[in-house]
């Protein structure tokens, strides 16, 4: 699939974490964060290392302890992926991750309030070349504000709390400004779609910071995936973002996937194995099609060659409709076409259209280049 994006992006300054650049017209790059305790430093690598195996660019980690900070160095040093430090609360565990050779830091300006520490966090920062991401949630500006509540509840969180965290963050890059320190990237996150869209269109508008884009706390994998397509799709094709976390709850591996399928869909990343078009069935179809998905879908997982292959319901509109896809099958009463780029090859019985599928795809695969490795650039 084309790799060229249809989208002009918005014009960012770039930093640089550890080898991965953000912003200007670099790649929009994909982030997890890691689930195990930091501290207990050989499961975060192998998290780390299943991450990076589904494409991670840049992988964040919890230090909310001095023990999270202790097992940094050697996590840093072992990581095959640039690890940000996610730091709440207090800065000297910023300057500990700093110390400990991390790619960047993420501080959260709603919870930390010690000048003087942020002082000295900026100079360290400064001194050793890693990038700050001021990161606000709905949930922790509210507070720091004096205006009680946390994060946006619901669908009308809205302009105010959008327009809160933006503020929020003006105040902090002033201050790291003031301090000639410039490699920042910003991000604020809520839990609803509305004000999470209002407020990074906003920090678009007043500044050429690279931006982080996530909704927080987005639930369990299907409500994140649709909260999440919603809010980097409408700002990615808006050409704002120049990283990218979906949060779920559960295995960050899906994380990972789910923001690389977004990512491919818009044509920002090339995509990596089987794009599968089918139909939602209608009265015209005669066949499982349902099943017979399910089953290409799973049988092809394991294919990274960039692929789009259509199972349609029936020969009325399926070979037109999926004419993009570089094989498909459109099914009929107890039979089928096999066809390539909307050109029939052999029509089959209902009983062999699967492994003739099957058969077509795998051969197509070994004719195109792998994509086993996300380009990391
Ligand atoms: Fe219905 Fe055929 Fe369209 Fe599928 S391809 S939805 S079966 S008309």
């Amino acid at each position: 699939m084309a790799s060229t994006a249809p989208f002009s992006r918005r014009k960012t300054r770039t930093v640089h974490v550890g080898p991965v650049p953000m912003g200007g017209d670099h790649p929009v790059s994909v982030q997890s964060m890691t689930t195990t305790y930091t501290r207990q430093s050989r499961a975060t690598l192998a998290q780390i290392g299943r991450l990076a195996d589904a494409g991670c660019d840049i992988v964040r980690v919890a230090v909310p302890a001095p023990p999270d900070a202790a097992a940094l160095s050697k996590i840093a040093a072992a990581s095959p992926l640039p690890v940000v430090a996610d730091i709440h609360f207090t800065t000297g565990l910023a300057l500990k991750a700093l110390e400990a050779g991390v790619a960047k830091i993420r501080l959260n300006p709603g919870n930390i309030d010690d000048p003087d520490g942020l002082r000295r966090v900026l100079a360290l920062a400064a001194e050793r070349e890693v990038p700050i991401r001021l990161g606000v949630n709905s949930g922790s500006v509210r507070p720091v504000r004096g205006e009680g509540g946390g994060a946006g509840s619901g669908a009308g969180g809205g302009e105010d709390l959008a327009g809160l965290m933006v503020e929020v963050l003006a105040d902090w890059i002033e201050t790291a400004e003031a301090e000639g320190f410039r490699d920042l990237v910003l991000s604020a996150k809520a839990s609803d779609v509305p004000t999470t869209i209002a407020a990074s269109r906003r920090l678009a508008e007043v500044t050429d910071l690279p931006l982080h884009l996530g909704i927080t706390a987005a639930g369990p994998m299907e409500e994140a995936r649709t909260r999440s397509g919603i809010v980097l799709g409408t700002l990615l094709a808006e050409g704002i973002g120049d990283t990218i976390r979906v949060s779920l709850t559960g295995d960050p591996v899906e994380e990972v996937r789910i923001g690389r399928e977004i990512l491919a869909e818009l044509g920002l990343a090339p995509r990596g194995g089987v794009r599968i078009i089918s139909c939602p069935t209608c009265g015209r179809c005669r066949v499982d099609l349902v099943r017979l998905t399910e089953e290409v879908k799973r049988r092809t997982a394991d294919i990274r060659a960039p692929l789009t292959v259509a199972v349609m319901g029936c020969i009325v509109n399926g070979p037109g409709e999926a004419r993009e896809a570089d094989v498909g099958i459109a099914a009929a009463r107890g039979r089928g076409v096999l066809f390539r780029h909307g050109r029939p090859l052999s029509e089959l019985k209902e009983a062999d259209l699967l492994e003739a599928l099957l058969d077509e795809i795998r051969s197509l695969a070994e004719s195109r280049p792998r994509q086993f490795d996300w380009p990391r650039t």
